[in-house]
C-alpha cells in the first residue's frame, strides 16, 4: 500500500487505475486496503487549499454532456491542466450496463496523456456508487489532477449525490422549444452555480438565447444563498460541437471557485460535505449488518414475539440493536 501511495502521489495514472480499481472492489480485503490507502492521504478537508477544482455535471441523455466533457477537457488540457473524468451513472446501478463515462464516447480525450477518464463501474446500489465515487475523486485529486469533472444524468438522486461531492455544479440544458422551462425541477435549479445551454450554433441558436434568457429570469427568483457572489446562479450558452463559450463558462467557473476560496465557503462546503459522507457511511453501515442472515433471523424471532404479544416493541427493538448490530 506505501508503494501504491506513493506512486500514486507522484501522479502515476496506472497506480491511480489500480487504486479506484481497489475501491471498487467488493471484498473485504480490499475495503480494509482502500481505507488504509485513503488514510495515507490528505482527504477532502484537508485539500481544501489545493487548486483541484471538483466539477459536477449534470444533464438529460443527449443534451450533449460527453460532447461538452471532450471538448471542454480539450481545452483545459490545452492549458495545461490536468483533467479527471468520472461518472455516475444511475442506471447501471439498476441494469447493469451503463449509458455514461463510456471512453468511446469521448475518444479524443481519452487519448490525451493530460487526461484520466473512469466510466461509471457497474455496481448494485446507489449508495455503493455514491461510495466509490467519491472515493476516486479523493485519489485523483492526490494524484495531482486540477479539474475533476463529475458526470452524472438529470435523474433525482444521482444529481443531488452529485451535488454533494463537488465544488461547483453545472446543469447542462437544451434550448427549449416554445417557452417552456424543460420541466426543470425547481430543487435542481437551486443546487446549480451555473446553467449552460448547450446547441447554441446554427438553426437552434436564436432559440438557445431565448432559452437562456428564460433560464436567467427564473434563476432571479430563487432564494439568495450565502455561498454566491453577485450575479451567481447563472445561465449562459455554449455549443459544444463548435466549442463556442467555453472559455467564457471555464472564466465563470473559475471567477466563482475565487471568490468561494477567499470568502471561505470553499472549505466550508467541503467540511460540509464531509460530514455528510461520514453520517451516510454510518446509516449504510448499519443498514448492510441488519442485512445480514443472522440479523434477520434475530428480526423475524423478535418480531413473532412482538405480534405474539410477549414482548413490547420498543423492548423488542432494544434487544435487536444490543445484540444483534455489533460487528
Ligand atoms: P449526452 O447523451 O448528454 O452525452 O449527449 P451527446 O454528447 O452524446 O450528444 C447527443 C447529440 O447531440 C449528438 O448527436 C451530438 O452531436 C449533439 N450535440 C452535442 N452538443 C451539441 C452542440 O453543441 N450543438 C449541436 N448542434 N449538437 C450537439
Amino acid at each position: 500500500m506505501d508503494d501504491l501511495r506513493d506512486r500514486l502521489l507522484a501522479g502515476e495514472r496506472r497506480a491511480l487505475a489500480r487504486a479506484i480499481t481497489l475501491v471498487e472492489s467488493g471484498r473485504a480485503d480490499h475495503r480494509a486496503q482502500t481505507l488504509q490507502l485513503l488514510e495515507g492521504l490528505k482527504g477532502p478537508v484537508a485539500m481544501a487549499d489545493k487548486p483541484a477544482l471538483r466539477i459536477g455535471l449534470s444533464g438529460t441523455p443527449g443534451v450533449g454532456k460527453s460532447t461538452f466533457i471532450e471538448a471542454f477537457g480539450m481545452m483545459l488540457t490545452a492549458q495545461g491542466l490536468k483533467v479527471a473524468v468520472l461518472a455516475v451513472d444511475p442506471s447501471s446501478a439498476r441494469s447493469g450496463g451503463s449509458i455514461l463515462g463510456d471512453k468511446t464516447r469521448m475518444e479524443r480525450l481519452s487519448r490525451d496523456k493530460n487526461a484520466f477518464i473512469r466510466p461509471s463501474p457497474s455496481q448494485s446500489h446507489l449508495g455503493g456508487v455514491a461510495r466509490r465515487t467519491r472515493e476516486a475523486i479523493d485519489l485523483c485529486e492526490a494524484a495531482g489532477f486540477d479539474v475533476i469533472l463529475i458526470e452524472t444524468v438529470g435523474v433525482g438522486q444521482s444529481e443531488t449525490m452529485v451535488a454533494e461531492m463537488c465544488d461547483l455544479f453545472m446543469l447542462l440544458l437544451a434550448p427549449a422549444g416554445g417557452d417552456e422551462l424543460q420541466g426543470v425541477k425547481r430543487g435542481i435549479m437551486e443546487m446549480a452555480d451555473i446553467l449552460l445551454i448547450n446547441k447554441a450554433d446554427g438553426e437552434l441558436k436564436r432559440q438557445a438565447v431565448r432559452t437562456c434568457a428564460d433560464y436567467a429570469g427564473a434563476l432571479r427568483l430563487l432564494r439568495k444563498r450565502p455561498q454566491d457572489p453577485e450575479g451567481f446562479p447563472k445561465a449562459l450558452t455554449v455549443s459544444a460541437v463548435e466549442e463556442d463559450g467555453l472559455e467564457k463558462a471555464w472564466e465563470e467557473m473559475k471567477t466563482l471557485a475565487e471568490w468561494r476560496r477567499e470568502t471561505g465557503h470553499f472549505a466550508g462546503r467541503r467540511a460540509e460535505q464531509a460530514r455528510f459522507w461520514f453520517e451516510a457511511e454510518v446509516r449504510d453501515g448499519l443498514l448492510a449488518r441488519l442485512r445480514a442472515p443472522s440479523a434477520r433471523q434475530a428480526m423475524s424471532a423478535l418480531a413473532q414475539k412482538v405480534a405474539e404479544g410477549k414482548l413490547s416493541p420498543g423492548n423488542a427493538a432494544q434487544t435487536m440493536l444490543a445484540d444483534h448490530l455489533q460487528t
